[in-house]
């Protein structure tokens, strides 16, 4: 599932060609990929030119020149795939929409099983809708005093927290995991638990993890690709998330493979010490 970096890299890699372009028309191939009605979907981005190509969270998000914007959450495989001609493009496999650019080009909404949605959001819905999300953890108003009060705030394992995107918009498990092994925190650590040292390191494991994955243009395990076809680089540089067994690249302890909230966690034994007593499962 395409988290921050792979949702900028995407935006980063569609500015190009579709910022400033006007959208002629669109065409829904798969109606349940759109958000409420489709005719109300098409007549809000016929006519209309992009202004900005953008992040917010995990979706990638269009501004239209009226400041409504067009919200695309990715789901589990959806694509964004740009293309030369008015008919998806050759590396678009399973086209859900498609949106007509002036000029002759497209972009195809391309997304296999479907779990992606688009919706298209007037100024003052997508206000509300981004007041849900929590801060930008690349944002400069993201300090480390603002991840303490979040943190401080829940009794829940702080994986699940940096999870939830009503708390931290944009990451998921993968660079969760990542994060939490950079600052010797075990997954399953209570947020309120983690002490100054301990926020001070995530604050800025965090950060430095997103970056670094930015830069690499994301982390491919399966489906994601960027818009120009190519997969992310940064799964090489994965220090825990998938490597269960192998040797810590600190200490050399085996890495292990957990499993709590339906979802894998990875950490390292001896780096990350489970906390006392563990919380209850299931959190
Ligand atoms: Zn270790």
């Amino acid at each position: 599932m395409p988290e921050l970096p792979e949702a900028e890299t995407i935006a980063r890699g569609l500015a190009g060609v579709l910022a400033g372009k006007t959208i002629r028309d669109v065409t829904v191939l798969r109606e349940d990929v759109v958000h409420g009605s489709q005719a109300r979907f098409r007549e809000a981005l016929a006519d209309r030119r992009v202004s900005v190509v953008g992040r917010r969270g995990k979706n990638v998000v269009l501004t239209l020149d009226d400041a409504s914007r067009v919200v695309v959450n990715l789901g589990m495989t959806g694509r964004l795939v740009p293309g030369p001609g008015s008919g998806p493009a050759p590396g678009s496999t399973h086209p859900a929409v498609l949106l007509h650019l002036e000029g002759g080009g497209s972009l195809a909404y391309d997304d296999v099983r479907r779990f992606g949605r688009l919706r298209h959001l007037s100024a003052a819905e997508w206000t509300r809708w981004s007041r849900r999300l929590g801060p930008e953890p690349l944002s400069r108003s993201f300090t480390g005093r603002r991840l303490a009060g979040i943190l401080s705030r829940s009794r829940s394992p702080v994986r699940s927290l940096l999870l939830d995107q009503r708390r931290i918009a944009g990451v998921g498990n993968i660079y969760a995991v990542e994060a939490l092994w950079f600052a010797l925190i075990h997954p399953r650590t209570p947020a309120a638990a983690i002490g100054a040292g301990g926020v001070t390191r995530l604050h800025r494991s965090l950060r430095r993890v997103l970056r670094a994955a930015v830069q690499a243009g994301g982390t491919t395990l399966r489906n994601y690709r960027a818009p120009d076809g190519n997969e992310g680089r940064f799964r090489r540089r994965l220090a825990a998330y998938g490597r269960a067994g192998g040797p810590c690249l600190r200490c050399r302890a085996a890495i292990e493979r957990i499993v709590f909230g339906g979802r894998s966690a990875f950490c390292c034994p001896r780096c990350q010490p489970a906390p006392v007593p563990l919380p209850a499962e299931g959190q």
